[in-house]
């Protein structure tokens, strides 16, 4: 979150926005204004701030040859253009520019003949007058991946509900924060900076040090500690570089078959009497939303130069998007799984081999998942210079969690447009079942500042979860440390992990990542769960009533569905449908008792 301090007249003034935190501040050019300056008083503020904020020049169709003298003379970083300025005359300007737009219905237009620019949206009525506006239109740009600024009628007051609801790259106030005209007041300036960062921390969760609340963290031994902040320094990075997020956008269209539908479930609707929307994950490439993932690591680390890539996996789906997206950059992949897994899912380790991934045989320990994870955590820390660990969940050390999670969010933020289109506003209820978390965090993360939605994860309760045999962590499990992070996690009294069961391969997993441990103890979303038997149930329940065979995980979210839209009829609901089940029909056929 950037806070901009605009149309600051003096040094003093310049100074103490500096001095309570602001990140950039804007000097007015436009003549005839109230607090327009002269270049010599411009260039004094600007020596002040030099090396400390961005500082941005403001202009009104000005001509090139005055805008290009006072970038000169007074050492201005950034160029914003509050007038009628053509899409030429702001393509050709050899600095950054902040192009101000009026937040009314024809904005999405006119964002579009200013591409690749960050844009500032102020108040259809010119701002100033104190009062909010339509947040959404600034919200959509956001989430179509536009840089944003919020501008207009911002005040210490308004700042938290505008930052909630947009979620801009920055936000920008003048007048709502002076004393007297020209002046500015130090302690409404600290108020608004203030306000501003409390209202972006909940989205930009976790903490510095990798914590949500409690949960999170980096427990990796010594070795591992500087790759980790590599891979966080990195990111944070790619955060701020729209060239990344633009590559990124045009791979999930051309190649993961993005955006995915959203699709009204009629006759599921009308036999559980809600609306019912299906997130339809199930049709991205490879037939699950792991590709998300894979695809944004493997385009990191190949910014960050590493040619090989490592990963662990359990039933092998996370080992096979991996190798789809090394095989597509041509990265080096070598994949580690316990050997007891690579005999029970023979055909995804002949997949990943087709795609030219090396599957490692794990023989230690029960040689299952946990066992793989603790093979790749060896392999990265003896190889940390080439190679890059490309985890498949919300798991894992810090920065991990929040990666995968930024990388899944583009679920929600597509079924976000998507829904506002079809029904005019945000579902009630979000449903999505939870294995390491990352399908269900991409649904919900988005919507986390909207308290009108709630979030329901689904886990998988196995046999039940009386007897042990389940992969249910946040409903039966305790906190602890798996994986690299705090979280809850399934362990008997002395710590020792128990092995997870479900029918579903990708929800058989010890632990749960860490943001959802949050969300639990925060109430923000409930966590339910459901059996092989419903899962089962529900997997033919979606293939009859809809014509669409869902993957054994999601069977669960819908088996959680049928259940809530029987206690909250009406309810406009959001399911994501994670994966197809291509996969679970052989063993579906045996479950159902159907081999002759
Ligand atoms: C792997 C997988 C899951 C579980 O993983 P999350 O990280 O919790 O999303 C769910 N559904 C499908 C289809 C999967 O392949």
């Amino acid at each position: 979150m950037h806070v901009k301090i605009c149309g600051l007249t003096s040094v003093a003034d310049a100074r103490m926005a500096i001095e309570a935190g602001a990140d950039a501040i804007g000097l007015n050019f436009v003549e005839g204004t109230p607090r327009a300056l002269d270049p010599e008083c411009a260039r004094e503020i600007s020596r002040a701030a030099a090396g400390r904020v961005l500082r941005v020049g403001v202009f009104r169709d000005a001509t090139r040859e005055r805008v290009a003298e006072l970038v000169e003379s007074v050492a201005l970083d950034a160029v914003q253009l509050h007038g009628e300025e053509s899409p030429e005359y702001v393509a050709d300007l050899p600095y950054p520019v902040i192009k101000v737009l009026a937040g009314d219905a024809t904005l999405p237009a006119r964002a579009a003949r200013y591409p690749k620019v960050d844009l500032l949206i102020d108040h259809p009525s010119g701002g100033g007058s104190g009062q909010s506006w339509n947040y959404e239109l600034a919200r959509e740009l956001v989430s179509r991946g536009r840089r944003v600024w919020l501008a207009g009628g911002l005040s210490p007051e308004n700042v938290g509900p505008a930052v909630r609801a947009a979620r801009p790259h920055g936000v920008d106030a003048s007048s709502s924060l002076e004393s007297e005209p020209g002046r500015k007041s130090a302690q409404r300036v600290r108020a608004f900076i203030e306000a501003a960062r409390a209202a972006s921390d909940s989205r930009d969760r976790p903490d510095a040090r990798g914590y949500f609340g409690d949960y999170g963290g980096r427990f990796v031994p010594e070795t591992l500690v500087p790759a980790v902040e590599e891979l966080s320094e990195t990111y944070d990075a790619l955060c701020e570089d729209p060239s990344f997020w633009d590559s990124l956008r045009e791979e999930r269209r051309t190649y993961a078959g993005r955006p995915t539908p959203l699709y009204f479930a009629e006759r599921v609707s009308e036999d559980l009497g809600c609306r019912v929307y299906l997130k339809r994950e199930e049709l991205a490439h490879t037939g699950a939303h792991k590709i998300n993932n894979a695809i944004g690591q493997a385009l990191i680390a190949r910014r960050m130069g590493k040619r090989r890539i490592i990963a662990e996996t359990g039933a092998g789906q996370h080992g096979v998007a991996t190798a789809t997206a090394c095989a597509r950059y041509g990265l080096e992949c070598e994949v580690y799984m316990g050997a007891e897994d690579m005999r029970r899912q023979a055909l995804n380790v002949f997949r990943m081999e087709l795609l030219g991934a090396r599957v490692h045989a794990v023989e230690s320990g029960s040689r299952t998942l946990k066992d793989a994870m603790s093979e790749a955590l060896r392999d990265w820390a003896t190889n940390v210079r080439t190679t890059y660990y490309l985890i498949g969940s919300t798991a894992g050390p810090d920065p991990y969690p929040r990666l995968v999670r930024d990388l899944q969010a583009v679920i929600g933020e597509e079924v976000r447009e998507q829904i506002l289109a079809a029904e005019g506003r945000l579902p009630d209820i979000l449903i999505a079942c939870i294995g390491g978390g990352s399908n269900a965090l991409g649904l919900f993360h988005p919507f986390y500042d909207e308290p009108q939605v709630q979030m329901v994860g689904v886990e998988a309760a196995g046999e039940g979860l009386t007897l042990g045999r389940h992969s249910a962590p946040l409903a039966a499990g305790s906190p602890g440390v798996l994986h690299g992070s705090r979280s809850y996690v399934m362990q008997d009294d002395a710590g020792q992990i128990f092995p997870a069961h479900s029918i579903a391969a990708g929800l058989d997993y010890p632990g749960v990542g860490p943001e959802h441990a949050f969300y639990k103890d925060s109430g923000r979303a409930e966590y339910v769960y459901a059996t092989d038997a419903e899962a089962l149930d529900a997997f033919v329940y979606l293939a009859r009533m809809e014509g669409i065979i869902p993957a054994f995980e999601s069977a669960h979210a819908i088996a959680e569905l049928r259940k809530r839209a029987a206690r909250a009829p009406g309810s406009l609901i959001v399911l994501n449908l994670s994966g197809r089940g291509d996969k679970d029909v052989a063993e579906a056929r045996d479950l159902l008792g159907k081999k002759t």
